[in-house]
């Protein structure tokens, strides 16, 4: 036991030593299946710093002030509430947080706005509002405006004096972007596009003074953005889309009618379109992520101290295994995608320092560092959402009849989580996508997939070793990770040899690897961030993190092996799949872990906590 003056020295010292480790900052997007990182290298959200913290309680009080008690009032679509709210946002900071100081903002990193998506996720329809502003609404003319462009609107974008949309997606134009229909031809005098086309589900649609709008010029055949100014012309819309949940976003279908936008309002060259939306897609996708582990920690908490009040057969429900079981595994979920999300937005972050140190320019730097990371962005963007779904979910269960009921908060939250796995890339397409960047970068050689693979391929066919047994701590859930690695790099690899050129339309079975892809990554940040805790508290006050850690290794192996199996039993066959089989074996075998009682231990902290407190 440390006395409190000797507990802050001692942690002082940890960090200190920490910050003295050199930092690797060289790991490249998709890099974790076949590198190991050191814990020192890793942020963990224990590590935001005074200030950024400031920023999280101003988003938190503001949730806790404007938003949370007229969740009902935002949700009914009362005229001019939502922009009104989007203001008094813009007033406090919260949308500026990541807009440079010369246009006006706060400057501050891509791990602080990933801490206000976090945040602010427990907004419900508002949250939704926020993203679609500050991200895809905003950041196409940060991201790749002129001086010009960016003088012009930014600093309106960061006050919230003027709110943005994002028009990409037509009736018949969803998941396949880049087939809109939407054109512009440019006027005889040569300084207008006349835009015409039909845009869907644009989200902040009904208030918006900005669109950012994808058309073909011509007979094109990729995208060009466009900034489009509301009072243009030749806008119309239909009313407000009816939907299942997010009922208080404004979601409209825009119509543009010979709508006239001036030629410097095209956003970066003819033709760029389609890569500005898929960049810009990448950051939503990681900071849906974000809001995603925001919404499911506040659904938790709600649901443990619901657990606490409601007595039946005598006992509060909170006594029961069954019910302890769905608190641990919501937390579980929560934390290991929540130190994926932190990893991820600082790797993102130390690629920008190293492209900006390297003579890059800042705006150029911020795409390329997350396009760097597009493999992590689209593996979160499909975890943390269906994190959100299982926790809504689960959420609903623990409140029983009144979760059913719309006088309780699980309804709203099980309706407003459904969208989450359809926007910003379906979790298919996100999915097949993990994939599919991934074998690209091996192809272009920016990702050594196939000399792993092959190594492992070789170590199948070799005695296993049975050296001694390495007790110490963190080195059997090393072991664990390094061996799902070695299942899905066998299975990867395998994939790829055995089904070439057709490997791309076995969608089931990409689905198997980007399954296997996504638990190796998750597990590794989740032990990673543990290990750091760990190292900087002590092993007896992690106690809670140490059994989730082991909780959701125990998830990881079997998912990694259901996916690895089905994906061998569909493409490999004979003594080669026998092989293979037998090495999936090897590589997701676990000691016995006794997974109920890591449970009821850390569901034992959260109910006596009233909350989720990780
Ligand atoms: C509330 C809401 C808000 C939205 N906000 C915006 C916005 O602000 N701006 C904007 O531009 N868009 C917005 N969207 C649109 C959203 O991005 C699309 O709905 C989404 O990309 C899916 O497109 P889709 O609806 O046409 O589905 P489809 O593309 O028709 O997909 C239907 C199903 O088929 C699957 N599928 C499609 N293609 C493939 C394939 N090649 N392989 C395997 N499976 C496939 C999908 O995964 C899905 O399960 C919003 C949508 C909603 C509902």
């Amino acid at each position: 036991m440390f006395f409190e003056n000797e507990l802050v020295s001692h942690l002082t010292s940890q960090i200190s030593h920490l910050k003295s480790h050199k930092m690797n900052k060289t790991i490249k997007g998709g890099e974790f299946l076949i590198k190991e990182t050191a814990y020192q290298d890793v942020f963990i959200p224990e590590e935001f710093d005074e200030e950024q913290q400031m920023i999280a309680k101003t988003c938190r009080d503001f949730l806790v002030t404007e938003i949370t008690p007229i969740l009902d009032r935002i949700d009914s679509q009362e005229e001019g509430l939502m922009p009104a709210l989007m203001d008094k946002a813009g007033e406090l900071g919260i949308l500026g947080v990541s807009i440079p100081d010369q246009y006006g903002g706060f400057g501050k990193n891509f791990n602080t706005s990933m801490l206000v998506a976090d945040v602010c996720g427990a907004g419900h329809s508002f949250a939704v509002a926020l993203s679609a502003h500050t991200g895809i609404g905003t950041l196409p003319i940060l991201y790749y405006g002129n001086e010009t462009q960016k003088a012009k609107y930014i600093p309106k974008l960061g006050t919230g004096e003027w709110k943005a949309s994002y028009c990409l997606t037509e009736p018949n134009s969803g998941s396949d972007a880049n087939s809109g229909k939407t054109k512009a031809t440019l006027t005889p005098d040569g300084k207008h596009y006349l835009i015409t086309g039909q845009k869907m589900w644009i989200t902040n649609g009904g208030f918006a003074d900005i669109f950012i709008v994808f058309a073909k010029i011509d007979d094109d055949k990729n995208l060009t953005a466009f900034i489009v100014e509301k009072d243009f012309g030749g806008i119309t819309m239909n009313p407000e889309e009816h939907k299942m949940g997010i009922k208080g976003s404004s979601t409209r279908q825009v119509f543009f009618n010979d709508c006239p936008v001036p030629v410097e309002n095209m956003l970066s060259e003819r033709e760029n379109g389609f890569k500005i939306a898929v960049n810009i897609l990448n950051i939503g996708r990681i900071k849906l992520s974000a809001a995603a582990i925001g919404g499911s920690r506040e659904v938790l908490s709600q649901a443990i101290n619901y657990s606490n009040e409601r007595i039946q057969f005598d006992r509060q429900i909170s006594k029961y295994g069954a019910i302890r079981y769905k608190i641990a595994e919501m937390a579980t979920k929560i934390y290991a995608v929540e130190s994926a999300n932190y990893r991820a937005g600082q790797n993102i972050d130390d690629a920008y320092d190293e492209l900006v140190a390297g003579g890059m320019d800042e705006g150029k730097a911020k795409l390329k560092s997350t396009e760097q990371f597009a493999v992590e962005c689209a593996i979160l963007k499909v975890w943390g959402s269906e994190v959100l779904d299982y926790v809504t979910d689960e959420g609903v269960q623990i409140y029983g009849g009144m979760g059913f009921s719309a006088e309780a908060p699980m309804d709203r939250s099980y309706r407003d989580a459904r969208i989450n796995r359809i926007f910003e890339g379906t979790n298919e397409i996100n999915r097949l996508l993990t994939v599919d960047m991934m074998l690209k970068r091996a192809m272009k050689g920016e990702l050594d997939l196939m000399g792993p693979a092959t190594a492992v391929a070789a170590e199948l066919m070799s005695i296993p070793d049975f050296g001694e047994e390495d007790t110490t701590l963190f080195a059997a859930e090393k072991k664990v990770l390094a061996n799902l690695k070695k299942a899905t790099l066998m299975v990867a690899g395998a994939a790829v040899q055995k089904l070439m050129m057709t490997l791309s339309k076995e969608q089931e079975i990409l689905m198997n690897i980007a399954d296997m892809a996504g638990y190796v990554y998750i597990l590794e940040c989740t032990l990673l961030r543990t290990e750091k805790l760990v190292s900087l508290k002590g092993e007896e006050s992690c106690a809670g993190q140490l059994d989730m850690l082991r909780i959701y290794m125990v998830e990881a192996v079997d998912g990694v092996a259901k996916a690895g199996k089905e994906a061998l039993w569909a493409f490999a066959d004979g003594d080669e799949q026998r092989m293979m089989l037998v090495g999936l074996r090897r590589f997701t075998k676990v000691e016995p872990f006794n997974v109920k009682d890591a449970r009821q231990r850390v569901a034992k902290q959260l109910i006596e906590a009233n909350k989720y407190i990780f």
